[in-house]
């Protein structure tokens, strides 16, 4: 079986209008649609497998890394061998960098890959990597707001939605403190704040941040490596700390693990090497006690593989993270998502479910 073909497909499905993530998201009116880079690639028996890149601003970056560096080593290959595959992709374009719009492109070449592997063995994903599951614990990943009521608003309608575990992607102590307030101390809160600060500016926030019990504070540390700031934040503060979505080498989670830099450990399936990484960091974080909830602000591809990698491997722990975005289009229909703080695990061949071809074709970015 023979990998023939591998297309990268830039999509943008817009924000359903009139929301507050249409209004706010990110306080940025420019980015008024959510980015996603779709994979395909398909075999000589015509066997399709679906992967995705991470996103946003990079869409362009990937396809390119994509069409002129991945696929001319794959194509021609034998889709089921993943592991000489993607050994063969990572030794010749090591040097062009082990992480950015390469890892990400490679990542979505190598859960397509694995997605034709379920298909082949008529299993669904989670089965083949000697799982078993009907549904995982997930939370809702809001976008950020800024200003505070529309915060209160995002928080009471996730957990309207059912949602008893939510993170916010604040920076403000009042954002942050009115989404708090908004949902009680029963709700489990979590805030990522996307690297946005130095270690002293961190230590100055900890206390106020202490006060509102959060599960975990992600990423509160720039630059994203800063490891051992991480670990000297844990040390002085009272609040777990999660990171890993920028992680891109199984070498560098170890040493992240080692220096007992988080509490919780976020691999990004769609960033840092797909499924064959993935499955690979979760025996490390066991072997160190770390949870893992891996990161999957994806809606598609991206989004299955952390769902099935996780009722495989993961522990009572672990949570898939669910983008609470209003899009005007889902691409595996209205019904698929979460329910009571549960999504459910595909059980279909592969990844379990198809994309919508008409949302490609319909919200498709040309090539150009
Ligand atoms: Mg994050």
């Amino acid at each position: 079986m023979i990998i023939s073909k591998i297309e990268a497909l830039p999509i943008r499905i817009p924000f359903r209008s009139g929301t507050r993530s249409d209004d706010s998201a990110w306080g940025d009116k420019n980015l008024a649609a959510a980015d996603s880079l779709l994979v395909r690639v398909t075999t000589d028996q015509g066997i399709e497998g679906w992967g995705e890149a991470f996103g946003f601003r990079a869409v362009r970056s990937v396809k390119l890394a994509v069409d002129e560096l991945i696929a001319p080593l794959c194509v021609g290959k034998d889709a089921g061998q993943i592991g000489p595959v993607m050994h063969d992709v990572y030794r010749k374009l090591q040097v062009f960098g082990r992480s950015g719009p390469l890892s990400y492109g490679i990542s979505a070449v190598d859960i397509a890959l694995w997605d034709i592997a379920g298909k082949v063995a008529n299993l669904p994903l989670y089965r083949l990597l000697g799982g078993a599951g009907i549904d995982v614990p997930c939370y809702a990943s809001l976008v950020r707001y800024s200003e505070p009521s529309l915060v209160r608003a995002g928080v009471m309608e996730a957990i309207g939605a059912g949602f008893r575990a939510l993170k916010i992607h604040e920076m403000d102590l009042h954002a942050i403190r009115a989404a708090r307030e908004a949902c009680g101390s029963e709700v489990e809160l979590m805030v990522d704040v996307n690297c946005a600060w130095t270690l002293n500016e961190a230590l100055d926030i900890a206390a106020p941040l202490e006060e509102l019990k959060l599960k975990w504070l992600e990423e509160p540390l720039w630059p994203p490596e800063n490891w051992g700031g991480l670990a000297q934040l844990r040390a002085h503060c009272h609040i777990p700390v999660a990171a890993g979505e920028n992680v891109s080498t199984l070498i560098d989670f170890d040493r992240m693990l080692a220096m007992e830099a988080v509490d919780y450990v976020q691999p990004s399936p769609a960033k840092m090497g797909g499924i064959s990484v993935l499955r690979e960091v979760f025996p490390i974080a066991a072997v160190r006690n770390v949870p893992v909830m891996p990161h999957s602000f994806y809606d598609g591809p991206g989004l299955l593989a952390a769902i099935h990698a996780t009722a495989a491997l993961g522990t009572k722990d672990s949570m898939i993270e669910w983008r609470a975005f209003n899009l005007e289009a889902h691409w595996y229909g209205d019904t698929f998502g979460p329910q009571a703080g549960r999504i459910p695990v595909p059980q279909g061949p592969g990844l379990g479910l198809e994309p919508d071809m008409n949302v490609i074709r319909d919200y498709r970015l040309p090539d150009g």
